[in-house]
């Protein structure tokens, strides 16, 4: 597991000609997507000199049992209004069109047979990472990926060092550990705001929160 606190990965950077991208892959629900979604891929982008982020809307969370996950068509919309303006960020719908529980190793895989020769960084949150070995074949998944791994306001890496001990110190060096701007923002606050009509002006790009307004979403 490695750990950096400045702004310059450059042990990326591979001797000789490469020609395919560094990738990173940005998952989640986007229930709506938020600021702390966009501080955390901008700073990972340029950290690792990632040519480009790509944002991935969960169709089928299999970590969101319980809760109904707004449909994947507004979550989508929302997630493309709020990365339209950053040219280094796009969003997929590969997670959307594959049918069956949306998991993250399929996805991983999508990507990296599009460009055998790129790398592939997979980013999450603390929180997230922290249930990585719940997740199908983390072995596998890690395996195929860099792992870029942030803080969140109110979530340790303690778990990390469970993790060290489950997974060989092979997979655990894919792990990195990268300080992003905190930003104490998340969709359920979000979407609690809004059910009692607070304001998220600011939580969201103002993009986001016309479209919100406009189709009434997270109203109750
Ligand atoms: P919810 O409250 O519905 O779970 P969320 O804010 O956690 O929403 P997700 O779509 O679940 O957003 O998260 C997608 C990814 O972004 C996860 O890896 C999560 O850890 C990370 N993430 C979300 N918000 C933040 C934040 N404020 N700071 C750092 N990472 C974040
Ligand atoms: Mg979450």
């Amino acid at each position: 597991m490695s750990y950096s606190r400045g702004k310059d990965v450059s042990s990326f950077e591979s001797p000789g000609v490469r020609v395919g991208l560094n990738l990173g892959l940005m998952g989640g629900t986007f229930d709506p997507i938020h600021s702390g979604h966009l501080v955390v891929a901008e700073e990972v982008r340029i950290g690792f000199r990632l040519d480009r982020v790509t944002f991935i809307p969960s169709a089928r969370p299999p970590h969101k049992p319980g809760r109904a996950v707004t449909c994947p068509e507004h979550r989508y919309a929302m997630a493309l209004l709020a990365t339209a303006s950053n040219p280094h960020f796009d969003v997929s719908r590969v997670e959307i069109e594959r049918p069956g529980l949306s998991y993250s190793i399929d996805t991983v895989r999508y990507f990296r047979d599009s460009d055998p020769d790129g790398k592939l960084f997979f980013i999450t949150g603390a929180d997230a990472i922290s249930e990585i070995l719940t997740w199908k074949d983390p072995a596998g998944l890690i395996e195929m990926c860099e792992f870029v791994t942030v803080a969140r306001p109110g979530y340790n890496f303690d778990d990390l060092q469970n993790l060290k001990q489950k997974l060989g110190t092979g997979l655990v060096s894919k792990i990195h550990v990268f300080e992003t701007t905190p930003v104490d923002i998340s969709s359920t606050e979000i979407r609690r705001r809004l059910s009692q009509g607070v304001s998220v002006k600011y939580l969201v790009p103002d993009e986001v929160l016309e479209y919100i307004e406009k189709t009434g979403l997270y109203r109750t």
